[in-house]
């Protein structure tokens, strides 16, 4: 071999080891890429096994940021303690959310509020819009109610200088759709306090084995938010007489009770709120809810009479262009048996016949066939629920 060849020869193999270098590095990178991946999937992996590992955390509430820590309060027994933060977490938190806590009560996590029941179970509205005068034809109830619930929270020193208790909490009873809810609302918007509405039924059909302790929280949440109007919807479904029974679900309902009932005694200290409860069903309740210091003024609120149903059309079509013809006393003399939320549904639908027929004015003739449908449909409901009795 001449010199120039093995020159040739020594060149041909340096480009073959230049290739196989490049192979590798690339099988480097992309092992590295690999190992990468792993790693991560590794450390997630570790970080759930130590999730599942530990123990489960308890919930509270922190309460005040100090610069010595936060002093967060335990949902169940209330315990207050002074606890530190990671500066992570303390960026992120502030007063009144809810936490979840260790054994040694170090904030692990904040979180989020849909995760609370609370939220789900109670309808908390800081000024409902619903005054006095959109009620019509209960005077006497509003009259009522305002001794009972408004009094009370206006002037409380004249009650205490007096030395008289106000009721502990009043009892709306009445057919369904007669104003029970807008009374409760009205008051709080009159009184400025926060209305906070919870229905009996969801209670026991939704939050199944956290009756009692919604109960508790709602009181809880009431005195964070006093003044305040707590309203309890459809009381009857965990208000029912005691039965022989003793199945779980019964059982369950009993404690959501007796927590209301124990809520309700213990309440001569809690400041300024107010329990009103709502029912369809008056002969269904335990009597033990209508003692003195719990549901002791009772106010029945029927469907209207001819007077109430004139007022109840005059107050929803305020905002309607309602043609002359439209007779309010005739319509109210017509619809013997309406409740309040029938007037307001006559209302809307007379409206959408106007709509329909592509006329702005709302005549006599949209409100008969209105209460027409109206009635037309209630009948089919009750036919479908004979069908299906
Ligand atoms: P339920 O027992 O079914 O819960 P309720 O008695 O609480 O019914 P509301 O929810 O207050 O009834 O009323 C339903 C709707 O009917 C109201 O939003 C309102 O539009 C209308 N309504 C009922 N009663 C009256 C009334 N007296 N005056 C004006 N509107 C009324």
């Amino acid at each position: 071999m001449t010199p120039d060849e093995r020159l040739e020869a020594l060149r041909e193999h340096f480009r073959e080891i230049v290739q196989v270098n490049e192979q590798l590095t690339e099988q480097l990178d992309a092992a590295r890429d690999r190992q990468t991946d792993l790693t991560d999937e590794v450390d997630q992996l570790e970080r759930e096994n130590e999730t599942l590992k530990t123990s489960s955390l308890y919930i509270a509430t922190a309460e005040e940021l100090t610069d010595d820590g936060v002093v967060v309060k335990q949902h169940g027994n209330n315990q207050e303690v002074l606890t530190e933060v990671s500066p992570s977490i303390r960026d992120g938190l502030e007063a009144g959310d809810r936490v979840a806590i260790n054994d040694s009560f170090g904030v692990k996590q904040i979180l989020d509020p849909e995760t609370d029941a609370r939220a789900q179970a109670m309808q908390v509205d800081g000024s409902p819009e619903v005054s006095y005068s959109d009620i019509g034809g209960l005077e006497e109830q509003i009259r009522e109610v305002r001794e009972a619930v408004e009094e009370p929270l206006i002037n409380a020193d004249q009650f205490r200088e007096v030395g008289i208790e106000p009721p502990s909490g009043v009892l709306l009873h009445g057919p369904p759709g007669t104003g029970k809810t807008m009374l409760a609302k009205a008051v709080a918007n009159e009184t400025d306090a926060t209305f906070i509405k919870m229905a009996g039924s969801e209670l026991v059909r939704k939050f199944i084995g956290e009756g009692a302790r919604l109960v508790r929280d709602l009181f809880e949440l009431a005195a964070e938010r006093e003044p305040a109007i707590i309203f309890i919807d459809e009381i009857d479904a965990i208000a029912a007489k005691r039965t022989e029974s003793k199945t779980s679900g019964d059982a369950e309902v009993q404690r959501t009770m007796m927590q209301l009932l124990s809520e309700m005694d213990g309440f001569d200290d809690r400041g300024d709120i107010r329990i009103i409860a709502a029912t369809n069903r008056f002969d269904m309740l335990d009597r033990a809810i209508l003692r003195p210091g719990r549901f002791d003024r009772l106010i029945e609120v029927p469907n209207p009479d001819v007077e109430g149903r004139k007022q109840i059309f005059q107050i929803h079509t305020r905002n309607m262009n309602v043609s002359d013809d439209v007779d309010f006393e005739a319509l109210a003399e017509e619809i013997k048996d309406a409740s309040g939320a029938d007037v307001k549904a006559i209302c809307t639908e007379a409206g959408m016949f106007a709509i329909r027929d592509d006329r702005t004015e709302v005549t006599m003739a949209d409100f008969h066939n209105a209460w027409e449908k109206i009635q037309q449909e209630e009948t089919d409901d009750e036919e479908v629920s004979r069908t299906f009795a």
